[in-house]
């Protein structure tokens, strides 16, 4: 087992791996921007190091800087959380080539789902259904327009190297092709310095349904259930849930067998996620995060298992030491991502965090790197806390987080609790009815409220 993790991260996740680490008795080593200097993931890590100035490109993406950062403190492996280089394959090799474990799969699995295109192609292969669409980058406008007039109407631009819901644009008439597609180039070019596409069908009322994999190193696979992620904005997950309201028990288990025989063909190791969308009864395969994911803990709080101790297990090498028939799902569990964002605009707000109350009680967990006095840097992303509630049954749930959102003062800041207590209280959503669309045709109606 390792002796000392760096991890390659800020804000909550980073705490959350600081919490995991200590629990196994691993020393931790933070790294941090200028900006970040009194940030809790700092305070509360063993060591410390500064990698470099406030904008993200400088400090967190900044490689060198955090392989030094390891070496000098001794560390022996890399945890990278999500976002920044937890999917950067060339990152996950060069912690690699530098004696280190980078806390993750492989860098060629990682290379090989990075790329949408080679990642729709391995799930084809490996016996998953994916959504119908061309199967390679496009070449032209010309071929774009042949290809969106032979599967029909609407249909969706996507960037290769896509995340984050980024290089994304919808067509529904065959007017709007020439524009959007050199929209979703440009944005492709700015975001991910790649700018090939790929179209496909764009499904009208679809949810999004993902499921959490673990793989050890000697083939043993196990699949943690389901998370319904249709709550979004912009193609951004709002809140998220397990089980989903909208699988019957006959789907979810045939899922969740189609996704552990897929991730046994293509040897996946350590931690994943594979992601749906899902229609009319049919699941297709949209893409495979090769990481942590954000909406993890409600995965935790279902099934009792630390999957942030499991990545790290894994990762050392050990079995995983229980198979899929082990694994028991009791209740059910919901996430709010809450944002410093005015959560009628959206717009970011950042500054200093006043009174800072959280909640509290039986099955009630929120994950957050804030206290009273912080000061929120303007630099990343605007996700400061999340609320996850467990409850025997999906009312039961619904009720205590109700009570929970009530329970939270966050002053000094906007934050989306607001928005959260709108939602919630919403007869569709109560009543599980919502798609991946519900959100942005609902917040309308939520507002006048
Ligand atoms: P990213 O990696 O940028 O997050 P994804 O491929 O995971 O991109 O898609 C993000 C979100 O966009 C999905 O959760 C879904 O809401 C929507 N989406 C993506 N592809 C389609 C599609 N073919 N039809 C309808 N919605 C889609």
């Amino acid at each position: 087992m390792f002796d000392k993790i760096l991890i390659a991260n800020r804000g909550e996740i980073a705490l959350r791996i600081h919490r995991a680490c200590k629990e196994m008795g691993i020393k931790t080593v933070a790294v941090h921007s200028t900006a970040d200097a009194d940030a809790m993931h700092v305070r509360l890590a063993d060591e410390a190091v500064c990698i470099g100035p406030a904008p993200a490109k400088d400090s967190y993406l900044n490689q060198a800087a955090i392989i030094s950062a390891a070496l000098i403190t001794g560390a022996d492996a890399i945890h990278p959380g999500y976002g920044f280089l937890s999917e950067n394959a060339d990152f996950a090799e060069m912690v690699q080539t530098h004696g280190l474990t980078f806390i993750g799969p492989t860098p060629d699995m990682i290379r090989m789902m990075g790329d949408k295109i080679s990642a729709k192609r391995a799930a084809i292969e490996a016996g998953l259904p994916v959504v119908p669409g061309t199967d390679g980058a496009i070449a032209s406008l010309e071929e774009a327009k042949q290809y969106a007039d032979h599967m029909g109407y609407p249909v969706v631009f996507k960037a290769t190297a896509g995340g984050g819901g980024k290089g994304m644009r919808v067509v529904y008439s065959p007017d709007q092709l020439a524009e959007a597609f050199h929209l979703a180039q440009e944005e492709a070019r700015v975001s991910f310095g790649n700018d090939q596409l790929y179209l496909e069908k764009y499904l009208q009322f679809p949810r999004h349904i993902e499921v959490q994999v673990l793989a050890d190193k000697y083939g043993e696979v196990v699949c943690l259930g389901d998370r319904d992620c249709s709550l979004q904005r912009n193609h951004q997950k709002v809140i998220e849930e397990t089980p989903s309201p909208a699988l019957n028990q006959s789907q979810r288990k045939e899922l969740l067998e189609k996704v552990r025989t897929a991730m046994e063909r293509i040897h996946y190791t350590n931690l994943g996620t594979v992601e749906f969308l899902f229609e009319d009864g049919r699941f297709y395969f949209l893409e495979m995060n090769t990481r942590l994911q954000v909406e993890h803990p409600v995965t935790e709080a279902v099934c009792g298992i630390d999957l942030v101790r499991e990545q790290i297990r894994l990762a050392a090498g050990e079995r995983l030491g229980y198979r899929q028939r082990d694994i028991r799902f009791t209740g059910h569990a919901i996430e709010c991502r809450i944002n410093a964002e005015n959560p009628e605009t959206f717009m970011p707000s950042a500054g200093k965090v006043g009174c800072w109350h959280v909640p509290g009680g039986l099955s009630v967990r929120v994950d957050s790197a804030l206290y009273s006095g912080y000061k929120i840097p303007p630099y990343y992303d605007s996700l400061i806390a999340k609320l996850i509630v467990t409850g025997r049954t999906r009312n039961s749930m619904l009720m205590r987080l109700h009570r929970a959102l009530d329970e939270f003062v966050i002053e000094g800041i906007e934050t989306t609790i607001p928005l959260h207590q709108k939602i919630i209280a919403h007869r569709e959503f109560i009543d599980g009815q919502y798609d991946i669309h519900w959100l942005e045709r609902t917040l309308p109606h939520l507002k006048q409220d």
